[in-house]
């Protein structure tokens, strides 16, 4: 296929996106302005990434630290930003800390002190989001949501680590009704947590290719979505 193609294609399917969070929005009585699409690019090399900012996208995910360095040796323009999105082990999180604005995916204690040792030393402030494993699933990443205020109260110890809000990922079912009430209790515990602990916590990172209206409909402010807009 010719590269004009190619192109159109990735045009395409955003746009298709952006119209189905628009009308998922709508539906939900929300503004489509407070939902952000976070790309998720780990399945494509760098040129489609700069297809996608050329077309208007600003925010970007990757699932892997060592694949995103070497995708991101030239760095994305200043007004764009880079998510971790998947699980990070702790020996990473120097690289980590270089590399994301924001990392989504800090489920543990032991990542909790391993990231801020590195913000630390590299004097950079980190925004973080919590993963939860709603649930409750066993081969999930995720802090389980009764450990959730402790690992907040580890995190706002921290000074450089910037607590944004949480992420979850919900089953892999085939009707989307069915994952609702995971959606539902990731905006529950987010609300609860913004009681207790006076933290604004406005991000909620939920929803990817096939469930991101169920996740719209129950408040979702950030979707990560990979496959609609990149194929695969
Ligand atoms: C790959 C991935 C996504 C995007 O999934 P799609 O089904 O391709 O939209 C979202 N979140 C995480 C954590 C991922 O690893």
């Amino acid at each position: 296929m010719s590269e004009m193609t190619a192109t159109t294609t990735l045009a395409d399917r955003l746009l298709t996106v952006q119209q189905r969070v628009q009308y998922a929005a709508d539906v939900a009585d929300r503004d489509p302005a407070t939902v952000t699409i976070v790309g998720v690019t780990k399945t494509v090399d760098r040129p489609a990434v700069d297809e996608a900012y050329r077309l208007g996208m600003r925010v970007f995910g990757e699932n892997r630290v060592q694949a995103a360095k070497a995708k991101f040796t030239e760095p994305l323009p200043p007004d764009a930003q880079l998510h971790m999105i998947g699980s990070l082990q702790s020996n990473k999180a120097k690289v980590a800390v270089a590399l994301f604005d924001v990392i989504q995916s800090v489920d543990r204690p032991s990542l909790v002190e391993a990231l801020a040792r590195q913000s630390e030393s590299s004097d950079k402030p980190i925004d973080i989001l919590l993963e939860i494993n709603v649930a409750g699933e066993d081969q999930k990443a995720g802090c389980p949501l009764a450990e959730a205020p402790q690992l907040l109260d580890l995190l706002r110890q921290y000074p450089r680590l910037n607590p944004l809000g949480l992420m979850t990922m919900a089953p892999l079912v085939d009707d989307q009704d069915e994952v609702r009430p995971v959606f539902r209790g990731l905006r529950q515990l987010a609300d609860e947590l913004r009681e207790r602990s006076g933290i604004a916590l406005p991000m909620l990172s939920m929803g990817m290719s096939n469930d991101f209206e169920a996740a719209i409909a129950e408040g979702a402010t950030h979707v990560r979505i990979g496959r609609a807009i990149f194929g695969g």
